[in-house]
């Protein structure tokens, strides 16, 4: 059965002077799948490790369904990991590394082989029992992995840039497998990445890490609607910000007085709004701009706009042909201006 998990100000020192995680506090739900994600070197994997038992906390506790498991050796708690490396026994058919983990805790060989037939169905990989680990490619070593992961049925899946050595197609197909193995499992899962669109593609919640401290944990779309800091923002690819002062509602800026959809304490504010939101029309916060850069990306068009020294980037549809060197009158709404602390 899938369990809560719970880190409570987790801290991790290795021995050098900066910790590797800083009171990190989270909550995964049963059955959720939840994305650590941050640059190499913020501290992802040091937490999966301490939720899997391979390293102690300096301080703060870790608890599953309620208990804490600081202490608990790593094979009595239920959680089962997959690294970057699929790590198989190269001595042993596939079978025999699926069914490796059963067998070591006592189950029958029918049993064992029965269970790991079973888990190497789900992974889409029954017809490679019988093999042996080097007759795989990469991406099927993985599925087995996953098979091994599986079968022991973990209250815990814990996925450590599982996918981050395959090539981009196989990486898609492995995502959609662990997205269906959520759905059919509903395995509480983490899962490590320092990919942004893998966070957003597989995660129901992230938990953006820097430097060891959670900076944000929310659902995906709130890193780019809401984002907690002018870093998450740049994060999830934001380039746009406006300084200025708030007023009664509305900001003094560079680009005009701009109205705001939420109110903001007077003083100094920066502003921050998705290309994709930026309006090529008059009315409440226009203003006149000059087209510096047009880039053609398919179904989309990136321009950059200039104006009172600030430059804006706009995402627009193919059809909207603009050409450097235009006049145009932009605007930017309300409700999509968000005010970042
Ligand atoms: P990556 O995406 O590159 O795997 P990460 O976010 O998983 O990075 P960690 O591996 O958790 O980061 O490392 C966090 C910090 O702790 C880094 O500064 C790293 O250099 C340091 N660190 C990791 N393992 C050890 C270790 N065994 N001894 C000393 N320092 C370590």
């Amino acid at each position: 059965m899938s369990a809560r998990l719970e880190l409570e100000n987790v801290c991790h020192r290795y021995g050098g002077d900066e910790p590797a995680l800083e009171n990190l506090s989270l909550a995964v739900e049963p059955g959720e799948l939840v994305a650590l994600l941050g640059p190499s070197g913020c501290g992802k994997t040091t937490a999966l490790k301490v939720v899997a038992g391979l390293l102690r906390p300096t301080a703060g506790d870790v608890r599953v369904g309620g208990l804490s498991v600081v202490g608990t050796p790593p094979e009595r708690r239920e959680a089962a990991m997959v690294f970057q490396k699929p790590l198989l026994f190269p001595h042993m058919s596939v079978a025999q590394n699926v069914g490796f983990g059963l067998r070591m805790r006592g189950t029958r060989k029918e049993e064992a082989g029965r269970r790991a037939e079973e888990a190497l169905r789900r992974v889409q990989m029954d017809g490679f029992a019988g093999r042996s680990p080097e007759e795989l490619s990469g991406g099927q070593q993985q599925r087995v992995a996953l098979a091994r992961a599986l079968v022991t049925e973990p209250r815990l899946l814990l996925l450590d840039e599982p996918f981050s050595a395959l090539d981009a197609n196989l990486r898609e197909e492995m995502r959609e497998l662990v997205l269906r193995l959520q759905r059919e499992g509903g395995h509480t899962t983490v899962f490590v990445t320092h990919d942004q669109e893998e966070a957003v593609i597989l995660a129901g919640r992230i938990a953006l890490i820097f430097d060891g401290r959670l900076q944000m944990y929310d659902r995906p779309e709130a890193f780019y609607d809401r984002p907690a800091t002018r870093e998450v923002a740049r994060f999830f690819g934001a380039t746009n910000f406006i300084e200025g002062l708030a007023k009664n509602g509305s900001a003094h800026t560079p680009l005009g007085d701009l109205k705001l959809g939420r109110p903001a304490p007077p003083g100094a504010l920066t502003l921050t709004i998705r290309p994709e939101a930026v309006r090529l029309e008059g009315g409440e916060n226009s203003f006149r701009a000059r087209v510096i850069s047009a880039s053609y990306l398919g179904t989309q068009v990136h321009y950059e706009l200039q104006t009172a020294g600030t430059a804006l980037r706009a995402a627009l549809p193919p059809h909207v042909r603009l050409a450097v060197g235009d006049e145009v009158t932009a605007r930017l709404p309300a409700e999509s201006l968000w005010v970042l602390k």
